[in-house]
């Protein structure tokens, strides 16, 4: 029970990853604030496993690209968990069309969500963290944003800003105690690539030396392993957790 005592904050954890790293958070010890979009239902569902887990969660809707939505909730969540001290943001969406193809809704809508949503919601906790002396933030950035992806100039920009944005904001925390890190996912099985065509994912599996696509519980275990107060002097660092298609 390692994050005993502590609260999180796991952006769009109604399904998929973020909903998998809310449970193994919840698995060791923490508290967890729930955020969801539009699903309800579904993160109602999460905030039930985590209570039967003997943990306090909530759910709070808001589109984390909206900085007054983001405000709203982190405050709600503040009056009822009290300071919360570890921030997942897992919150993405693609929006995928070749550069030449591609609207500037496109473009702007998946830089919003993915590079905005985290810089309000990072904007709003650091304070708070600082104060404490105390903080954990892990960003979930993509393979993508390392090595490029056809039809996806919009995605692996903000995921590769998202990344020189963990390792930026690393070096001017790293004396408060705070630690910022990525998990970088390859291709997971979620609903997000539930929409890739067969093809494509079986050239995936062809490239990915493990053979296979990973499991939203195989990037939550390097998120919890990247919250536990033991892992101290880890800092500014990328996890890659692709069955080996990028190392
Ligand atoms: P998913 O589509 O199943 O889940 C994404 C979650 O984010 C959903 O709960 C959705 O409601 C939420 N979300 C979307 N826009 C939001 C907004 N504006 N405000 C708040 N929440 C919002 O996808 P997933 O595969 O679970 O993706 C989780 C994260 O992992 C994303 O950042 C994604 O880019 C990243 N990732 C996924 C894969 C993969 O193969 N699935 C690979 C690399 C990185």
């Amino acid at each position: 029970m390692e994050l005993e005592g502590k609260v999180s904050l796991v952006s769009g954890s109604s399904r998929g990853i973020g909903r998998a790293i809310a449970i193994m958070l919840a698995e060791a010890g923490s508290d967890v604030v729930v955020n969801y979009v539009s699903n309800r239902d579904a993160a109602e569902e999460v905030v039930g496993r985590i209570k039967r887990l003997g943990r306090r969660a909530v759910a709070y809707q808001a589109d984390v690209s909206k900085t007054d939505q983001s405000m709203d909730m982190i405050e709600k969540a503040q009056k009822e968990f009290g300071l919360i001290q570890i921030l997942v943001n897992n919150a993405g969406i693609t929006r995928d069309r070749s550069f030449l193809k591609i609207s500037p809704e496109q473009w702007h809508e998946v830089l919003l969500v993915n590079l905005n949503g985290p810089f309000n919601l990072i904007g709003r906790l650091l304070p708070n963290m600082v104060e404490s002396k105390w903080g954990r933030i892990i960003n979930i950035t993509s393979i993508v944003g390392q090595i490029g992806s056809f039809g996806q100039s919009n995605y692996a920009v903000a995921k590769g800003g998202l990344m020189a944005f963990t390792k930026t904001l690393a070096k001017e925390v790293a004396t408060k105690g705070i630690t910022v890190n990525a998990v970088s996912p390859g291709y997971i099985e979620t609903d997000m690539t539930a929409v890739v065509p067969d093809n494509v994912l079986d050239s995936v599996r062809q490239l990915t030396p493990m053979g296979r696509l990973g499991k939203p519980e195989e990037v939550a275990i390097a998120v919890r392993f990247l919250a536990d107060p033991r892992a101290s002097f880890i800092t500014g660092t990328i996890i890659n957790v692709n069955g080996g298609m990028y190392m």
